[in-house]
């Protein structure tokens, strides 16, 4: 008797969690598996975050619950930042801390989708868009940018994709899983399209906002007549090295804010209390160890991009943030038993013990994504492993 909801039934797996896991079981079984699969960075949290956590426990006030929405120093200070790095006015009141800005997320497309409702999509996205928008029984509608754009749809693409089911718009700046960073001038063409449908919500994903190396970080709503509309998005796993501490945020319109917050009432209570006041240090410290761990990424960009140049057959772009590339390796289907990049990802892992991440669950099937959140050395010894295997298959 299969008793499984037909909703769990048709979700499909978060792809980026499913090869981590499979790399974790191979280097179980004794294998020496690199793992560039998953959006992790290896730094370890800076130590005055660890410490800020230390002090809460010392300090024994924070074994009980939190606000749902978050304590509200934290919020505070998310609102100042916002205020100060993004200008973007969200008051604390408008702020919810969520169990990372997946979860955050999640509330989004709960609290904003009925059954058969729109959600543009700028593809390549990251998995888990499509995936929450089909749990909270909305449609995804794609809107997919080429490699020789640096994979950024444009305002025309937008403009075409509005319908009058179209309840919001989602895309993450810098981008998982392609590196692509949305300029001040693509926010403005998108919000010129936007200015003729105000009831679209947009919803803008920063989380790589301190991985960003084209210049300043624009959040589009502080751009003239976003701001009302526009949530935005954000929290410490990739800037801060918070990962498994699991501490997202948005700034949003009240309304939607409250629902977020009553959703996240009955779901999780509130986010961990010893995990929000490491983020309330991480946020009111100076972000030094944010800055390193950013210039490590911009020398390692360069080096898997001069590594993956090299590599016939394979197409790369630059990325401009993130820790990520995205490059097209379509010209293997067809070879031996390659049909696709799922099965190109598993013969590397098999064949090479390098594990990457399949571009469908991306939304763009010819493509691969390489995380380069890892030691040089690792970066060196994985890009030679991939190299000789792909050699193999011409
Ligand atoms: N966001 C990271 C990634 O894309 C972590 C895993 C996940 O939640 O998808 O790899």
């Amino acid at each position: 008797m299969d008793l499984l909801s037909e909703r769990i039934k048709n979700m499909v797996e978060s792809s980026t969690l499913a090869m981590a896991a499979k790399a974790r079981e191979m280097k179980q079984k004794g294998f020496d598996v690199i793992s560039l699969s998953l959006g992790e960075p290896d730094f370890k949290t800076p130590k005055h975050i660890q410490e800020g956590a230390k002090k809460a426990i010392d300090d024994g006030k924070y074994f009980s619950y939190a606000p749902v929405n978050g304590y509200l120093d934290l919020r505070e200070a998310i609102s100042e930042k916002f205020k100060k790095e993004n200008e973007l006015n969200y008051a604390p009141d408008q702020i919810v801390v969520s169990n990372g800005a997946k979860q955050s997320i999640a509330n989004l497309f709960l609290a904003l989708l009925d059954p058969g409702d729109e959600v543009i999509i700028y593809a390549p996205y990251w998995v888990s868009y499509s995936a929450l928008v089909e749990l909270a029984e909305g449609k995804c509608v794609l809107i997919k940018g080429d490699i020789k754009d640096d994979f950024k749809a444009n305002a025309d693409q937008l403009k075409a994709a509005i319908t009058d089911k179209t309840k919001a718009v989602i895309f993450s700046s810098p981008c998982n899983p392609t590196g692509s960073v949305f300029t001040r001038e693509d926010f403005e063409a998108m919000a010129q399209v936007l200015s003729a449908h105000p009831e679209i919500i947009v919803i803008a994903d920063e989380i790589y906002e301190l991985i960003n190396f084209a210049g300043a970080h624009v959040s589009i709503g502080s751009l003239p007549g976003m701001e009302h509309r526009t949530v935005t998005v954000n929290g410490f796993a990739k800037g801060f090295a918070m990962t498994g501490w699991r501490v997202g945020y948005i700034g949003a319109p009240l309304w939607l804010a409250k629902a977020a917050n009553k959703i996240q009432g009955q779901i999780t209570s509130a986010n961990c209390s010893i995990a929000q006041r490491a983020a309330l240090t991480a946020l009111t410290s100076p972000k030094e160890a944010s800055k390193a761990m950013a210039n490590a990424y911009y020398q390692r960009r360069q080096l898997v991009y001069d590594l993956l140049k090299k590599i016939p057959g394979v197409e790369v772009n630059m990325p401009q943030g993130a820790f990520y590339f995205f490059p097209d390796v379509s010209s293997y289907f067809g070879k031996k038993e390659i049909h696709n990049a799922a099965d190109l990802c598993i013969y590397l892992l098999e064949e090479s013990h390098v594990s990457l991440v399949s571009g469908e669950g991306f939304g763009e099937p010819n493509c691969l994504r390489l995380s380069y959140a890892a030691s040089e050395e690792h970066l060196k010894m994985a890009l030679a492993r991939i190299t000789k295997a792909l050699e193999k298959l011409i």
